[in-house]
C-alpha cells in the first residue's frame, strides 16, 4: 500500500504513540508536579473503540508501529483489551508498551498474549531509596520483578529508560552500563527535557549524554557503535565491547533528531500532536465516524509539522520561534 502520511520536509509517518490516560500512580519528579495535576474526567477520555477507530484509519494512512503509553497505561482498566483489539487491525505490525513497571509483573503475560511484543521500562535509579525519591512512593522490587517477568515471557527487546538528573541519578551512569555487560538489556539514557517547566529546576539538573560516554572513557570500556536495536526511534545506540546487552543514548536538547522524526502522538484526550514540544494539536473526537474528516485533520496535523523542536533554545536562554506546549509529560506520553 502507498504510503501517503508524509510531512512538508518529506518525512513518513508510520508510527504512533497512544497515551491511553493522564493518570499516574507515581509521581516523577521531572514528569509531574507531587500534588496538584487535574485529571481529564472520564467522559473526555476517548474510549477503546475510539483509539481503535482512530489506528484503523491511520493503518490504512502507512503507520505501522504503535506504543502504548501514558501516564502510566497499566492504570488504564483491561488495557489487555485494548491491545487485542489494535493487534487485530490490519497493517499494524508492532505493539510496544512504556510503563513504570509497578503494575507489570502480574500482568505480563496477558499483555503479551494480547500482542504487545516489547517493553521499555522506566527505571532512573537501581537503589531503592532513591528510587522512591525520585518517583515519590514507588518500591523498586516491584520493577525488578517486572523485569525479570518481561524476561520470562519473551518481550524482546526490553529496554530500561533512564532520565539522567544532575546531582540526583548521574553517579549511577556506570552502574548502569555495567548491568549491559552482564544482561542482553538495552539501557536508554534519556535527556530531562523541558516539556511543561516553567521554572529554572530543569536548566539545574540538565545532564548532556556526553557525560555517558565520559564514564566509559573512565573505565577503560570502548563502546562502538550498534546496529540496529529493533524500534530504536531517535536513539543512538552502542555496546560496550563484550557486553551481552547494549545502551542507546537519546539526546533531544544536545543534538536533536527531529529530521528522522517519523511519528504522530494521540493524547488521552483524543488529540493528535504532531510535535511533542510544539503547543499544536488536532482533537479527532468530534470526527469518529468520519473517516474522511479523521484524514483531513490528520494531514492538516502533518502541515503544520515545524521541523524541529527547540528545547537546545531553551537551555540556552534564547527566543523560540512558535509556542511550546503547556501539557506535561504525563499528558503527553513521551
Ligand atoms: N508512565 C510510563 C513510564 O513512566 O514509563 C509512561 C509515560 S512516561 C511520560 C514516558 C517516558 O517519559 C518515561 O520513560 C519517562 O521517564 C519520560 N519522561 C517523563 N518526563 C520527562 C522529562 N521531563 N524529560 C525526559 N523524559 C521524561
Ligand atoms: Fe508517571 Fe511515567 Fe510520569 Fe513517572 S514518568 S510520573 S511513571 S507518567
Amino acid at each position: 500500500m502507498e504510503t501517503i502520511l508524509v510531512d512538508r520536509f518529506g518525512r513518513v509517518h508510520d508510527y504512533l504513540r497512544i497515551s491511553v490516560t493522564d493518570r499516574c500512580n507515581l509521581r516523577c519528579v521531572y514528569c509531574m508536579p507531587e500534588e496538584g495535576m487535574e485529571f481529564e474526567p472520564d467522559e473526555r477520555i476517548l474510549t477503546f473503540e475510539e483509539i481503535a477507530e482512530v489506528v484503523g484509519v491511520l493503518a490504512r494512512l502507512g503507520v505501522r508501529k504503535l506504543r502504548i503509553t501514558g501516564g502510566e497505561p497499566l492504570v488504564r482498566k483491561h488495557l489487555e483489551q485494548l491491545i487485542a483489539m489494535l493487534s487485530a487491525i490490519p497493517g499494524i505490525e508492532d505493539i510496544a508498551l512504556t510503563t513504570n513497571g509497578i503494575f507489570l509483573a502480574p500482568r505480563a503475560e496477558r499483555l503479551r498474549a494480547a500482542g504487545v511484543t516489547r517493553v521499555n521500562i522506566s527505571l532512573d535509579s537501581l537503589r531503592a531509596d532513591r528510587f522512591a525519591m525520585i518517583t515519590r512512593g514507588g518500591d523498586i522490587r516491584k520493577v525488578l520483578a517486572s523485569l525479570e517477568e518481561s524476561v520470562r515471557v519473551g518481550f524482546q527487546p526490553i529496554k530500561l529508560n533512564v532520565v539522567l538528573m544532575k546531582g540526583v541519578n548521574d553517579d549511577e551512569i556506570a552502574d548502569f552500563l555495567a548491568m549491559t555487560l552482564e544482561r542482553d538489556l538495552t539501557v536508554r539514557f534519556i535527556e530531562y527535557m523541558p516539556i511543561g517547566h516553567e521554572d529554572d529546576g530543569w536548566r539545574n539538573k540538565y545532564v548532556p549524554l556526553s557525560a555517558v560516554m565520559d564514564v566509559c572513557a573512565e573505565r577503560g570500556w570502548t563502546a562502538d557503535a550498534s546496529g540496529e536495536v529493533y524500534g530504536n526511534g531517535p536513539s543512538r545506540n552502542y555496546r560496550i565491547r563484550g557486553a551481552a546487552g547494549s545502551f542507546g543514548l537519546i539526546h533531544p536538547v544536545s543534538d536533536h533528531f527531529c529530521e528522522t522524526c517519523n511519528r504522530l502522538r494521540l493524547t488521552a484526550d483524543g488529540s493528535i500532536k504532531p510535535c511533542l514540544y510544539w503547543t499544536d494539536e488536532f482533537n479527532v473526537r468530534k470526527h469518529m465516524g468520519d473517516e474522511q474528516a479523521m484524514r483531513e485533520l490528520f494531514f492538516r496535523a502533518l502541515d503544520i509539522k515545524p521541523l524541529n523542536h527547540e528545547m537546545a533554545q531553551v537551555l540556552a536562554l534564547e527566543a523560540q520561534s512558535h509556542t511550546p506546549t503547556a501539557r506535561r509529560m504525563s499528558q503527553i506520553g513521551g
